[in-house]
């Protein structure tokens, strides 16, 4: 018997026609009516399901009686309850290492965005205001040589404090679960508390999961430790921000700036944020790159693939669902 594999976001063509040779595929038209209700229609007859950027309410998951894997197309994997997926015997994969070094570009992009305020005097100069050379008001900050705390210095973490270590001569802090004495080794990087990585750097990046301890780990105390020079990075994930306690430090100016990729909802709209010259703000691109994109989107169906067909996937969060 073929087995069903439902897609709960838009995937490439490419990726139904691999995935096709296999399973029946069914992925939700826009064309034919409501996505959500031919999703639910479904969802009784997955197997698998594939996709990114979306929670599964409760309701749905016990709908989906027969299901047996969950392929994410994403790193982070806080929009699933692993505990429960894994009491359901449902595995559940995720898609790490192939965006480690395009994320690790955005991030680093959002550092030089926010210190030297490209994506401002862009605008600036679009706008017509470029009469003469720029004046001190509109001066930005030197990255080269300042302090670069990561808080999480996992996969993601890591790429950046090489960028900022080796290509822009940055001291390195850490913060998290456990000291990287080959990281220490390599990059010369410091372990310290997060108080102490707050007080010091001068650009404090965020790559942590998010999860229960890791929520609102930056709200009104964090930001009152941070320089009054200092940038806010954050390419984790939104929630891991007290977003108002950011925005009034910003507008404040006791933080001089923040590059964000990520927010407490998503997509964005009508954010204070968005007034705020001090905020360089993405719409969630950190793995947005053609090459990343298809990397990832393979390592999913990969997944999915194992799964389905009772091998162990390559990237399962929860290995006490695999039987063997
Ligand atoms: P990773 O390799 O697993 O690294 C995560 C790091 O966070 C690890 O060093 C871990 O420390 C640390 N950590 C975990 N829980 C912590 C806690 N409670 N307090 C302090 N540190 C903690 O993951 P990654 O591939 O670098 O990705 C990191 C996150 O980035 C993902 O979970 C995802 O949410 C986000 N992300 C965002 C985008 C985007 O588009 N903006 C793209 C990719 C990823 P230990 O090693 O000591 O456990």
């Amino acid at each position: 018997m073929r087995k069903t594999v439902l897609a709960f976001s838009r995937i490439s063509p490419d990726m139904v026609e691999r995935l096709e040779k296999d399973f029946d595929v069914i992925v939700p038209n826009p064309k034919q009516g409501d996505v959500a209700a031919q999703f639910n229609e479904a969802l009784p007859t997955a197997h698998g399901l594939i996709g990114a950027g979306r929670a599964l309410g409760e309701a749905q998951l016990k709908a989906a009686t027969n299901l047996e894997v969950i392929s994410s197309v994403s790193v982070g994997y806080d929009n699933y309850d692993v505990a429960y997926l894994t009491q359901r015997g449902i595995q559940l994969t995720n898609t790490p290492d192939v965006l480690t070094e395009s994320t690790a570009d955005l991030g680093f992009s959002l550092i030089m965005a926010s210190a030297r305020r490209t994506a401002e005097l862009d605008a600036w100069t679009k706008a017509g205001h470029w009469k003469a050379s720029v004046s001190p008001d509109l001066f930005g900050s030197d990255v080269n040589g300042k302090t670069l705390g990561i808080v999480g210095l996992g996969n993601i973490g890591a790429a950046i404090a090489r960028r900022g270590r080796l290509g822009f001569n940055m001291p390195v802090l850490y913060s998290g679960n456990s000291r990287k004495p080959a990281l220490e080794a390599e990059l010369g990087a410091t372990f310290c508390t997060l108080d102490d990585l707050l007080a010091k750097a001068d650009f404090v990046v965020l790559v942590v999961p998010l999860s229960d301890k890791t929520r609102h780990l930056i709200s009104h105390r964090e930001l009152g430790l941070m320089k009054p020079s200092a940038f806010l990075i954050n390419i984790a994930r939104g929630p891991i921000v007290d977003e108002a306690a950011l925005i009034e430090a910003l507008q404040n100016g006791t933080l001089r700036g923040a590059g964000l990729d990520v927010y407490a909802h998503e997509p964005l709209a009508e954010s204070p944020l968005f007034s705020l010259k001090n905020a360089v703000t993405l719409p969630h691109i950190g793995s947005a790159t053609g090459e990343t994109r298809a990397a990832m989107a393979q390592r999913a169906m990969n997944n999915l693939t194992a799964a389905l067909k009772g091998q162990r996937p390559t990237d399962l969060v929860n290995p006490e669902t695999f039987k063997g």
